[in-house]
Formats: C-alpha cells, sequence, structure tokens
C-alpha cells in the first residue's frame, strides 16, 4: 500500500534550481524572446490607443433601401393550399431601427388569424400530455405561448397537448423556408448618406458632394465613392452568399471609415467603406443562429380582435462610423511641411519629428485674386499703432520665451496641462527672426483692412458690431495664416498655429473677457 499521506511528504517545500550558463547562443536567445515579448507588448499598447482614438469623430447617418420582391407565398384557406404571388416593396420589407442600423426582411414565417381563445399548445417534449394530471392550471413559463387551464386536449390525431389561453391557434414551430422568400433581396440597393463632425477641428463634411452621379452602384475598386450599395455585393465582399443568409438572417457591418490622413496634399478628406459580418455564422442550431423577430398586425373581423404573427429574418446593417486626422506644422526655415500623427502628441509639438509632405507648390496667378489692398497699402492715419507694434517687435524679447521657442516672441500656452503641449510650437526649427516680424505676417494676416474685406467678401452684409468683430477678425486672421503658410485648404484645417502667431494676432484682435479656447482638440 503506497504510503500517500505520510507527515514527511506534507512538510516538503519544492523549489528549482538556478544553472547559470556563460553561453553566447543562449544569451542571444534569452535576449531574443524578451524582444519579442517586449516589442508585442509596445504594440498592444500603442495598437489599442489608436484604436480608441479611431472614434472621435460625430457623425449622423441616414439610409434608403430601394428595390421590389415578388414572393410566392403557400397560403390554405378552407383546408385547400394555393399559391398567391405577392410583390413587396419597401414599406413591407423594411423596419424602422434605433441608432445606425436599418433593417431588411428576407424570410418569413406567417401564423394568420391568431385571436384570444382557448386552444391546444403546440406539440413539442414540454407541451405533450397523455391526461388533465400532466396539466396545471394557472402555469405558464417563459417559452409558453398562453396560461395553462389544466386540460389536456386533442391537437392533431392522437397527439394531446395541455390547453392554453392564448392568441389562437398557436404559432407553429416550423424550420424558416428554404430558399428564402426574398431571396431577391439581394438585388435592393441601399443609399446611406453619412455626414459627419471632427469636433476639435470645427470640420464638417459629408460623403455624398454635390457634383456627385446618383445612380451608380458602389464597386471597391470600380466605383469605390458611389453610396448606393447592392446587398448582394455587400455580402460578396465578406465572402458570404446572400442566399445562405438569407434564410435565417444575420447582422451585417458597413464600416465608413473617414481617412482624414491626407497622406499627399492634394487628398481629400474622404469616406472609404468596408463590410464585416458582425453575426456569428458558425453557431448552431441550439444556439439560436441568424437573425429574427416577430411582429404582428392587428385588426378587427366581426368586431373580435384578430392579428396576423409574422416571424421575421432578415439582415441587420449596422453602420459604423470611424475617422481619424493628422495635424500640420510648418516651420518658416524648413521647405517641407510636417505631419504631425495625432497618436503621438502628448509631447510638444515643436519636439515632434512627424513625417514630411510637400508643401503645395504656390499658383501665382492666385496671388492676383488677393484683396486690392494688398497691392497698394493705403495709408491709414488712423491707425499709428500698427506701425508702433512693428517697431516693438524688431526687438525680441528672449528672457520671457519659453524654452522651445526659437524665434524669441513665443508665450506659454493658456491650455490646462493635458493639452498644453499642442500650442508649445514655434514658428522656427532653429533660432532665428521670427515670422511675425515679417512684412508678409503684418499685410496678410494682421491687416484689419484686409481682414475686413475678407469677412465681408464672405456676407456681405455682415454686421461688424464692436464685441464680435475683434473675435471674427482673430478667426480670420488664423485662416489666413494658416491658408497662406499651408496652402491646400485640406491642410489648413488641421494646421496648427505657432505660438508666436497665435498671440501676436490675439494681441491685435484682444478678447474683451474669458480664456481663448484655442484649437478644439477631441482628445
Ligand atoms: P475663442 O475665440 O475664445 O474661441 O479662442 P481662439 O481665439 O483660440 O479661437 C478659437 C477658434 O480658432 C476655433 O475655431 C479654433 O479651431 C481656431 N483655432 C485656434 N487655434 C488654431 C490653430 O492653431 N489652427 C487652426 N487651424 N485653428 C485654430
Ligand atoms: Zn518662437
Ligand atoms: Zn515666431
Amino acid at each position: 500500500m503506497p504510503d500517500c499521506c505520510s507527515c514527511s511528504d506534507v512538510f516538503q517545500y519544492e523549489t528549482n534550481k538556478v544553472t547559470r550558463i556563460q553561453s553566447m547562443n543562449y544569451g542571444t536567445l534569452k535576449w531574443f524572446f524578451h524582444v519579442i515579448v517586449f516589442s508585442y507588448v509596445s504594440f498592444a499598447l500603442v495598437s489599442d490607443k489608436l484604436y480608441q482614438r479611431k472614434e472621435s469623430v460625430i457623425s449622423s447617418v441616414h439610409t434608403k433601401v430601394k428595390g421590389i420582391a415578388e414572393v410566392k407565398e403557400e397560403i390554405v384557406e378552407n383546408g385547400v393550399k394555393r399559391l398567391v404571388h405577392h410583390v413587396f416593396d419597401t414599406a413591407d420589407y423594411t423596419f424602422p431601427l434605433q441608432g445606425n442600423s436599418f433593417f431588411v426582411m428576407t424570410n418569413f414565417l406567417k401564423t394568420e388569424g391568431q385571436e384570444q381563445r382557448l386552444c391546444p399548445e403546440y406539440p413539442t417534449r414540454r407541451t405533450l400530455c397523455s391526461s388533465d394530471r400532466g396539466c396545471k392550471k394557472g402555469w405558464m413559463d417563459p417559452q409558453s405561448k398562453g396560461i395553462q387551464t389544466g386540460r389536456c386536449v386533442v391537437f392533431k390525431g392522437n397527439q394531446k397537448t395541455c390547453e392554453v389561453s392564448a392568441w389562437c391557434p398557436i404559432e407553429a414551430m416550423e424550420e424558416a423556408p428554404r430558399p428564402a422568400l426574398l431571396n431577391s433581396a439581394e438585388n435592393f440597393t441601399v443609399l446611406i448618406k453619412n455626414n459627419i463632425d471632427f469636433p476639435g477641428h470645427n470640420y464638417t463634411t459629408r460623403n455624398i458632394l454635390p457634383g456627385l452621379n446618383i445612380t451608380c452602384t458602389f464597386h471597391k475598386t470600380r466605383n469605390p465613392q458611389c453610396p448606393i450599395f447592392r446587398l448582394g455585393d455587400i455580402f460578396r465582399e465578406t465572402g458570404d452568399n446572400f442566399s445562405d443568409v438569407a434564410i435565417q438572417g444575420g447582422i451585417m457591418g458597413i464600416e465608413i471609415y473617414w481617412d482624414c490622413n491626407l497622406d499627399r496634399w492634394f487628398h481629400h478628406c474622404r469616406p472609404k467603406y468596408s463590410f464585416r459580418r458582425l453575426d456569428d455564422k458558425t453557431t448552431n442550431v441550439s444556439l439560436y443562429p441568424g437573425y429574427n423577430f416577430r411582429y404582428a398586425k392587428y385588426y378587427k373581423e366581426n368586431n373580435v380582435e384578430k392579428r396576423t404573427l409574422i416571424k421575421v429574418f432578415g439582415i441587420r446593417f449596422d453602420i459604423l462610423v470611424f475617422g481619424t486626422t493628422l495635424k500640420y506644422v510648418s516651420f518658416v526655415d524648413e521647405s517641407h511641411i510636417r505631419m504631425v500623427n495625432q497618436q503621438l502628441l502628448g509631447r510638444r509639438l515643436q519636439d515632434v519629428k512627424g513625417q514630411e509632405v510637400p508643401r503645395p507648390p504656390v499658383d501665382f496667378t492666385d496671388l492676383s485674386k488677393l484683396p486690392l489692398a494688398l497691392h497698394d497699402p493705403p495709408p491709414t492715419p488712423g491707425q499709428p499703432e500698427e506701425m508702433q507694434l512693428l517697431r516693438e517687435e524688431v526687438t525680441p524679447r528672449p528672457r520671457d520665451s519659453p524654452v522651445w521657442c526659437q524665434c524669441g516672441s513665443c508665450l506659454p500656452s493658456q491650455l490646462p496641462e493635458s493639452h498644453r503641449c499642442l500650442e508649445e510650437l514655434c514658428c522656427r526649427k532653429k533660432p532665428g527672426a521670427c515670422i511675425t516680424t515679417s512684412e508678409l505676417f503684418r499685410k496678410l494676416v494682421l491687416s484689419r483692412h484686409i481682414l475686413q474685406f475678407l469677412l465681408l467678401y464672405q456676407d456681405p452684409l455682415l454686421a461688424l458690431d464692436m464685441d464680435s468683430t475683434n473675435s471674427q477678425l482673430r478667426h480670420c486672421a488664423y485662416r489666413c495664416y494658416t491658408t497662406w503658410r499651408f496652402g491646400s485648404q485640406d491642410m489648413a484645417d488641421f494646421a496648427i498655429l505657432p505660438s508666436c502667431c497665435r498671440w501676436r494676432i490675439r494681441r491685435e484682435f484682444p478678447k474683451s473677457q474669458g480664456q481663448y479656447s484655442g484649437f478644439k482638440s477631441p482628445y
């Protein structure tokens, strides 16, 4: 007999023996694994963050499904089966859903002429009985269709089930019809309208632009910007067969990814569409595969309330919208623009390396369109302060400027700690003269004359009252700076002003009370 519980076994402690081997090969292998694990953890952390930040976009979605289907329905009238042809239009097969979803019915089971009375349950293992003893008056469970009367009655032939007070006849437990009754729904199309807003950037756009041809059909390569999708094509993209999914129903995700990375400066902020099957196509029968729900149509016949119960199978489409943006910075002592990835922020903007992108070439014919005042600056005797300020600018005060400032004219940010790094940006990468001291800065960005001209050019009847004027002029000056230095409008909207320019503009057009809100960043 083995001695398994002796005292000496209980009071034992095991430990591993460590052997240190001086080996080039094992040493390298050890560090190799350390590096892999470390890289993976870092990667997981970073990619997790990227994912969260993708959702920083506010969006509204509106859909319209179109298409007609002919359905052959088998109906039983006075015990005689008959085939009828029904035409289904949008109102018949779509149902209103909450949120960014829409539903298209692809299959159904109908139980017609139900009314409130007593009748036998549909026979299942749970409801079959042989005598009244098998039933219980007042009993109901979540799966039953009514309240038991306590009697065991004939359902059909020699099959007996418990009698219930319910909507009768009780819905049969049937399999969904094969092929799906609305199989032709694969030819239906859906038009998706999506408006988006990047909250921190004051930037709004939509997927359907004015010039877009609305008679198109989306195709991944041939027509990737078309907002009209054929349902069958969506399923083909995910490798699913529409006819198969149509039988039991399913959930399909339509992802709209707003690629506002503006990889190339001429690239617009445009959506990319992709699809993803969201329900689990491998679930077996016991786990309720597919997507279905019941709904009823009520009516009165001979003053008796009746209903048609429909078990609807279909496809729920969920529209998911994502977006990312980049920020742009420009230094006077560099010929290119730097594109800064959102994720890298958290560090002082001045020190973030970013990616170099070419500055959009200047179209010199555009210069002739500049306000007339610019070509021939009018002497404005009413504004002697402009001259004074300029003289002041020539002598920067390096002792006041923060460490990261290379031009001597930057000021510390007013923003809360977490957002401060966004405004820690100078007009230069290396020490030298500040862009705010240039003649063009004064003419293009600070001239009240030109800013007023531009504001009135946009809105000729604009009332330039005292209070709002300064903030309008200030915001207009920000825009003048960004369009001047970044050229393309796509970039200008996401361009960050250097601190010196920001504060020079604010000094010229100050806010009478409260803090400046700055570049509104969603993060
Ligand atoms: P406010 O007038 O008190 O709201 O504060 P600001 O003078 O900072 O102006 C805020 C407006 O200017 C917002 O619409 C900002 O998006 C815009 N703005 C502020 N800073 C920047 C910037 O660095 N770049 C860009 N493109 N816009 C900015
Ligand atoms: Zn500076
Ligand atoms: Zn500067």
